[in-house]
This record gives structure tokens, C-alpha cells and sequence, in this order.
């Protein structure tokens, strides 16, 4: 792969790539060696204050325009997305760690999210309600105003396309703050979307010390809408700052989601679908299956064969052809899951295989399987947020539903039953704002993405997905 990483990065503030100067940088490192790719500059409250005030100005103009000329610049984000993947990928690889064919996979699903937002911004319809004659009630949907977007690092190209889509779909101007340990393919992400035609007044891009920019960007009386994708304590700390505001959020928060595999299932093709699915991405993703609930009968023979196609996953640089799981995204990730690991085996679950971090360089981790895992290890309660699969049997329908319903989280959740019957009751029973059956593909971009309890609330995707960027207004004329 001959691709490079550039040696200059920068932020897009009013349509200028705004120079290093002497502003504060943070280096941006490689996960798979643990190398420095660049130095990343990082926006001063100045910066800020000329993105914001850039802002105001973008959504008065955008929002003017008609909605199939939006939709046309979004369509032609969306080609020049597909055009460019094959040199966006291996950034993405580089600064993230995933494998090249996952990171394709990203810009290609990004393409999709502003086809899909380019079209259904031309349905934001309202309602006329009957009124007596020479009245009239109308109800219309507007654009909620300048938006402050937060994405992580897991998704660092989908999950920003994600709310960019949406927002200028809608009509919004829009300032993302994308993680500052992969900046590289926002910043591709970034070129497209200008050279599609959006004005650089409208979409904006900064990196900074988050909770500087947040902080700065929440409070700004510019700012009407936050969409935030991260963990439950940041999503909190960032609702408490836009309580101040009365600011709209859409937060997408952590999920810890179980799967509840039936002595019914086709246990050959569920492996085939949850073993992949597991380590995808190195198990940093929110929808990750986590915690397997498996009926007495066929656990240990799911366990058993579920370690042995995770012994013969290829680990290693994301960047080689053959590599199914890269490192995982940033130094604290080994070690928080190393720690988790090792509580579980102190209190008892059996490590089948993997539970250790390996290489000298680079944060890789073994793909791991602990079985038996007793509901007190933290791992059961704490996101692992990483390649490892926890497993316990169950007796009963019921139980296996109060286990699933056990935490506070609830944004996917997975059950593998060939009986039709018992499937509806799963989808019924489950608390969680996605639920798989048979299946882990729970992410479309015609269909709401998100989660209830404190896995957050506000869907991304689907005709829910633009409502989020839009205010609800109701115009009375006599
Ligand atoms: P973290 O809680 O420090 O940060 C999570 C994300 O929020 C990061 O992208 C970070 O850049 C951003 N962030 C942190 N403080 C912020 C602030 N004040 N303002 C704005 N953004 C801020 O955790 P981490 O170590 O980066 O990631 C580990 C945990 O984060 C995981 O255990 C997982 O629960 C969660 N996470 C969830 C998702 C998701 O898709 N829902 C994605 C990435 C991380």
C-alpha cells in the first residue's frame, strides 16, 4: 500500500485550512507501532469565536436555499467520496488501525448517508390542519440553526458523516469537532464536502482539547443543536452543559449488548455471523456483541467452537492484505481492558483463549473469549469497549430477558432463535433501541440508529435522522 500520511494537517475555518502558526499541537500516532505520524494543530478560543460567528452567517445562506439544490451538492459529496475511498482508506488505517477492507467499508457507507440525506430532505413536508373558511393553520418544519458535532474515533469518517449528512441536509450550518487521534480522514471527509460545493462558511472542521472546544461551542448562543457520539460520561457532562442553553441534543452514547443464542438457532451460520462481528473493528464499536447469553444445552459447545474460530483470526497492521483485526485505536485501550480481563479471571471466568496484550510496539490485544463469566466481574456491568467476548449459559426465556434488561445501557441487542414465536417475543421484551434477530446487521441508513436508558436517545438515520436537524413550527393566519 503506497499511500502516505500527510506531513501537514490542519482545520477548516470559513473555508480557509487554517496554518499551524503557534498554535498548540498534539502528534497523532500510528496504533499498530506506535510511531508519529504528524502533529496536529489544535484551535485556539479564537479560532473558535471565527468558526461560530462563520457559522451564523453560513446557516442564513443555506438555509435559503431550495432543498434540491442541497441535495444535488450532496449527491456529488457522496461520488467524490466513492472516487476517493481507495486513498482515504489507508489514512483511515494508519491513524485508526482497522483493517483497509473496514475502512473502504466506512467511506462507501458514508457515500450512502448523503445520497440517502441528499433525497429525504425533499420529504420534510408539514401539515396544513382544517380551519373555517379564509383561516388557515399550517405546521412546517425549519432548520434548527448551526449545529456543534462531537464524533469518536471508532467511526472516525462514518459516525462525522453521520451527523454532517443530516445537518446540511436539513439545512443547517454545521462546526465538527472529530477525534484528535485520527484527524487525517476527517480532513479528507471535510475536502469532499467543500469540493462537493458546500461552502466552507457552512461546514467547518476544528480539533482542539475537547472539552475546551465543547465547552466553548456549547455556550455560544451561535449554537442551537449538539449531536454527540461517545461515551455516557462525556454525553452527560455535555447535557449538563446544553441544559444551560435549552440546546437540543442527539446523544449516542455506550451499549454493553447482549446476545441471546437459543438451543433452536442455527448454530453453525450464528458463529459464522457473530464470531466476525465480535472483532470487527477490534470490538470498538457501540453495537459490539458483548455479553453472550447461551442456553445450558449448546453452551459449551458454542463456547468451544466460538474459541476455536477466534484462535484462527489473523491479528496484525491493518495495512497488510491478510489481516482481519488491527491494533486497537489509542494506548489507554490495552491497559483498561487488560484491567477488566483480569478482574474477571480473579472472580472466576475461565479464559478460553487470548487475555493479553501482545506485540512490544503498537496497542494490539489478543482476540479473547472468557466463559462462565459470574455476573459480579466488572467486565458484565462495563463496557469493554474491545476484542473481547464474554460468555455465560442460561435455563429459561425469562432469564435469559432479565439478563439482557440487567444494565443501564440499552442501544443493540442480538438473538439467534429459529422459532418465529419466541422471536417476536424478543423483540417485544428486549430493552434496547436496536434489536438483531438472526442477524447483526441493525445499522441502515433508511432506519433510526440509537439508543434508550443511558445509552442516550435522539436517532441517527432514516426520516429520524433528519428530524433531529429540524424545529417543528406552527403558523396560524386568520
Ligand atoms: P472518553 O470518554 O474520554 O471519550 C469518548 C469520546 O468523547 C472521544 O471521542 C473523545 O474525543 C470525546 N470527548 C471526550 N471528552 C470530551 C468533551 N469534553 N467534549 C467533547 N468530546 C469529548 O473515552 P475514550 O477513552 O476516548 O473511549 C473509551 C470509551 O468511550 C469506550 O469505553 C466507549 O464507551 C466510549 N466510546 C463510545 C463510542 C460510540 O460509538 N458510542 C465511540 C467511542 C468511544
Amino acid at each position: 500500500m503506497a499511500a502516505e500520511y500527510p506531513t501537514e494537517l490542519s482545520f477548516q475555518i470559513d473555508g480557509e485550512w487554517v496554518p499551524r502558526g503557534n498554535r498548540d499541537t498534539q502528534p497523532v500516532l500510528n496504533p499498530a507501532n506506535g510511531e508519529t505520524l504528524a502533529e496536529l494543530p489544535l484551535a485556539t478560543t479564537g479560532d473558535l469565536d471565527t468558526a461560530l460567528a462563520a457559522s451564523e452567517i453560513g446557516f442564513r445562506e443555506w438555509k435559503a436555499m431550495d432543498a434540491n439544490a442541497r441535495g444535488a451538492i450532496l449527491h456529488k459529496v457522496a461520488d467524490l467520496l466513492r472516487e476517493r475511498a481507495g486513498d482515504i482508506a489507508p489514512l483511515l488505517t494508519m491513524e485508526q488501525g482497522k483493517p483497509v477492507a473496514e475502512a473502504m467499508g466506512e467511506c462507501v457507507g458514508a457515500a450512502a448517508l448523503f445520497d440517502y440525506f441528499a433525497e429525504e430532505a425533499k420529504r420534510a413536508h408539514g401539515r396544513v390542519l382544517v380551519r373555517p373558511t379564509g383561516t388557515r393553520s399550517i405546521v412546517v418544519k425549519q432548520p434548527v440553526g448551526p449545529v456543534a458535532a462531537f464524533s469518536p474515533w471508532n467511526f472516525p469518517l462514518f459516525l462525522m458523516a453521520r451527523k454532517l449528512a443530516p445537518a446540511l441536509a436539513a439545512g443547517c450550518s454545521i462546526i465538527c469537532k472529530p477525534p484528535e487521534e485520527t484527524p487525517a480522514c476527517a480532513i479528507e471527509l471535510m475536502k469532499c464536502v467543500i469540493d462537493g460545493g458546500v461552502p466552507g462558511n457552512v461546514a467547518q472542521l476544528v480539533f482542539g482539547v475537547p472539552d475546551t472546544v465543547s465547552t466553548h461551542l456549547i455556550a455560544s448562543p451561535i449554537i442551537r443543536k449538539i449531536s454527540f457520539t461517545g461515551s455516557v460520561p462525556v454525553g452527560k457532562h455535555l447535557m449538563k452543559l446544553a441544559a444551560d442553553g435549552v440546546k437540543r441534543t442527539t446523544m449516542e452514547l455506550g451499549g454493553h449488548a447482549p446476545v441471546l443464542v437459543f438451543d433452536d438457532c442455527d448454530l453453525d451460520k450464528t458463529l459464522g455471523i457473530l464470531v466476525p462481528q465480535k472483532f470487527r473493528n477490534a470490538g470498538q464499536v457501540c453495537v459490539s456483541p458483548t455479553r453472550f447469553y447461551v442456553q445450558s444445552g449448546i453452551y459449551d459447545r458454542f463456547v468451544d467452537e466460538f474459541t476455536k474460530r477466534t484462535e484462527a483470526l489473523i491479528v496484525g497492521n491493518g495495512l497488510e492484505d491478510a489481516t482481519q483485526m488491527g491494533p486497537l485505536a489509542n494506548e489507554r485501550r490495552p491497559e483498561a481492558i487488560g484491567a477488566l480481563v483480569k478482574d474477571a479471571a480473579a472472580k472466576g471466568a475461565r479464559v478460553t483463549t487470548g487475555g493479553d496484550i501482545f506485540a512490544q510496539n503498537g496497542y494490539f490485544f489478543r482476540p479473547t473469549v472468557l466463559a462462565d463469566v459470574p455476573i459480579e466481574a466488572q467486565i458484565m456491568s462495563n463496557e469493554p469497549f474491545g476484542p473481547v467476548a464474554m460468555m455465560a449459559p442460561f435455563e429459561s426465556f425469562d432469564k435469559a430477558i432479565e439478563s439482557a434488561n440487567r444494565l443501564p445501557y440499552g442501544l443493540a441487542a442480538f438473538a439467534f432463535t429459529e422459532n418465529g414465536r419466541r422471536a417476536m417475543l424478543l423483540g417485544d421484551a428486549i430493552e434496547s433501541g436496536m434489536v438483531g434477530i438472526n442477524t447483526v446487521g441493525i445499522s441502515a441508513v433508511d432506519s433510526p440508529f440509537g439508543g434508550i436508558k443511558e445509552s442516550g436517545f435522539g436517532s441517527e438515520d432514516g426520516p429520524e435522522g433528519l428530524e433531529a436537524y429540524m424545529v417543528t413550527k406552527a403558523v396560524h393566519q386568520a
